[in-house]
């Protein structure tokens, strides 16, 4: 599996960091994020090192479809259970900070508006 040595997030997968994790399996890593944006606010990744959504490939579909089948049923687990909002931020127009592809889920009462609004 392709990995980063210097990508924090690839420093979580390897147990590294420390991370509040809400799920593993082969393929993906889903954990709380450390600044949250929302009440609910978690990131599910790939375990491989892939930078953006640029650089995502055939070899990528089946983890980044598992991010996507993920999504709702942790969100619940969290206690979003009455929606939520998924983000992928790709480059710098993007406002990418973290260059691991992630995929932010945001719910709970009040997830708008920050997330959108906080780098303008
Ligand atoms: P972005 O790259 O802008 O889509 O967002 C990166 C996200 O990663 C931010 O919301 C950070 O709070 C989050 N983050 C950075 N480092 C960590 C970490 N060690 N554990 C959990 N979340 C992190």
């Amino acid at each position: 599996m392709n990995q980063d040595a210097n990508c924090i997030f690839c420093r979580i997968v390897r147990g590294e960091i420390p991370s509040n994790k809400l799920h593993e399996d082969e393929n993906v890593l889903a954990f709380h994020d450390v600044r949250p944006q929302a009440p609910v606010h978690f990131l599910i990744i790939p375990k491989e090192h892939v930078a953006t959504l640029y650089d995502a490939g055939t070899a990528q579909q089946h983890a980044f479809g598992r991010m996507l089948v993920l999504a709702g049923e942790l969100a619940r687990k969290a206690g979003a259970t009455d929606g939520f909002r998924t983000i992928i931020n790709t480059g710098k127009v993007g406002h990418q900070e973290v260059y691991h592809v992630h995929m932010h889920v945001l719910g709970g009462p009040e997830p708008l508006g920050s997330m959108l609004q906080r780098k303008k």
